[in-house]
């Protein structure tokens, strides 16, 4: 196993991770990156972005990722292809993050930017038609729906919030539930309920999403009688959860249930001195490429403070 020393190790290349990087570079601290199984994370599969302050135009979110990173890089990222695959956060000021299980860095402070992943249905049509039509997001991406018909899939807060905020948008949006029952909390699910262009389809799963180079429609089954039918929709978002990237850090890092990093109220810091967590892998709320960012940079300064003995929690 080869070895190697770092001040600040950051763990994730999405916008948190970037951010954080770009603030550890400028304040002298020679920050190493590990970018991770999804090098500028999710952004990178998504189209336009046109809810990031700065770009009046919009951009795309690859293009707009591949700026993050030049950015960062022109202050001196030490920036890298790999994967943290094992750590042990025991020692403080010795942080051991294995990457790749083949190479040891001992960091004296760690920034943990690994995001979240949304979870998919995992039909084929649906990975083909992502960014066509096919989104994981409807803040994002609702807007270029607007006035159309759409699908949802879920039955959670997530799924009802989402529909929600299409219903203002899109001329109808129906909503595919699996079950009989939603998960949501009663309000959302009463919010949804009470909206008049949102139609409820229980007991329906999804077959298929229709489209060669777009979103055409779907087609739909209910489990019950299994009868088929296609609904016409141009835009089909899936809404099923999300999977925080945090598994390997279980034992040391106080998560929630689900998994989300536990930081302190208005800071980054985790449970173990010297270790920060940004962007969505501690943040099941927002989840937005702007507030990830400014998460970032919460954990750069957090880093910064704690290397210099000023910390000021
Ligand atoms: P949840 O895990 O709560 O819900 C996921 C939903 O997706 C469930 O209804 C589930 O169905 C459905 N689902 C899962 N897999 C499939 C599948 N393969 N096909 C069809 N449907 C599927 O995730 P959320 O993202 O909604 O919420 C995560 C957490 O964040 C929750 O704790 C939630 O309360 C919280 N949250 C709170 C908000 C708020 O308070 N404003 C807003 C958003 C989230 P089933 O029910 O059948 O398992």
């Amino acid at each position: 196993m080869t070895q190697e020393k770092a001040e600040v190790l950051i763990l994730g290349s999405g916008p948190a991770g970037y951010t954080a990087a770009i603030y550890a570079a400028r304040a002298g601290l020679k920050p190493l990156m590990y970018q991770g199984g999804q090098p500028g994370g999710q952004l990178t599969i998504t189209t336009d972005v046109e809810n990031y302050p700065g770009y009046p135009e919009g951009i795309q979110g690859p293009e707009m990722m591949e700026d993050f990173r030049k950015q960062a890089e022109r202050f001196g990222l030490d920036n890298r292809y790999g994967m943290a695959t094992k750590v042990d956060f025991s020692i403080p000021m010795a942080h051991k993050v294995i990457i790749d299980g083949s190479h040891e860095i001992t960091a004296s402070t760690v920034v943990i930017a690994t995001g979240a992943s949304a979870k998919w249905l995992g039909l084929e049509s649906e990975q083909r038609l992502n960014g066509y039509g096919v989104s994981a997001c409807a803040v994002c991406d609702g807007f270029f729906f607007r006035g159309q018909d759409v699908a949802i899939v879920g039955a959670g807060d997530t799924a009802c919030e989402e529909a929600h905020y299409l219903s203002k948008l899109c001329k109808k949006v129906f909503m595919l539930v699996r079950r009989d029952e939603f998960r949501a909390s009663l309000i959302m699910q009463q919010r949804v309920k009470a909206t008049s262009n949102i139609e409820i389809l229980f007991n329906t799963e999804t077959v298929e999403v229709l489209g060669e180079d777009g979103v055409i429609g779907a087609k739909i089954r209910n489990t019950i009688s299994k009868e088929e039918k296609i609904i016409d929709v141009t835009g089909f978002f899936v809404a099923i959860g999300h999977q925080p990237n945090t598994q390997i850090f279980d034992g040391y890092l106080t998560m929630d249930e689900a998994g989300y990093l536990e930081t302190e109220k208005g800071s980054s810091r985790t449970n173990i001195e010297g270790v920060f967590a940004c962007g969505d892998a501690q943040d099941k709320i927002y989840r937005q490429a702007v507030t990830a960012a400014g998460s970032g940079c919460m954990a750069a300064l957090d880093a910064e403070r704690y290397l210099a003995g000023k910390d000021l929690h």
